[in-house]
């Protein structure tokens, strides 16, 4: 938790462009965007991922999701949709150590994935 990058993120020591932020949790571009939208909604809880969430986590995966799909309208994705997606550990390219969503959208995306 001491090393995480998105800790440092919620906890202003890494500047990042934010596009939401309460209590719970945090919304912010992605510093290496691979969609005209990209963004990451995180929980301010460090939870490594998603292998790790408990049931008693089960409100705030909501309210994370509930913010992804807000937020994705607001970005423009409403009408044409966009991509939700959860890395998982080693096998799902995860990369950052804290539970995020990422949404991409604003182009047309390719399934599946490689
Ligand atoms: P993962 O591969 O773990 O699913 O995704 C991690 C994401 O975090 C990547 O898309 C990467 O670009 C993003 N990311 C990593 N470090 C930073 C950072 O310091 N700032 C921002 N805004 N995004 C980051
Ligand atoms: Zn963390």
């Amino acid at each position: 938790m001491g090393d995480c990058i998105f800790c440092k993120i919620i906890s202003g020591e890494i500047p990042v462009k934010k596009i939401y932020e309460n209590d719970d949790m945090l919304a912010f571009h992605d510093i290496s965007p691979q969609a005209p939208v990209h963004f990451l909604v995180i929980p301010k809880k460090h939870i490594t991922n998603l292998m790790e969430v408990k049931k008693n986590d089960t409100p705030l995966l909501g309210k994370l999701l509930d913010k992804a799909q807000e937020a994705a309208k607001e970005l423009g994705c409403g009408e044409k949709g966009a991509r939700f997606v959860i890395n998982c550990k080693s096998d799902g390219a995860q990369t950052v150590d804290h539970l995020h969503i990422h949404v991409l959208g604003g182009r047309q995306l390719a399934w599946p994935p490689g």
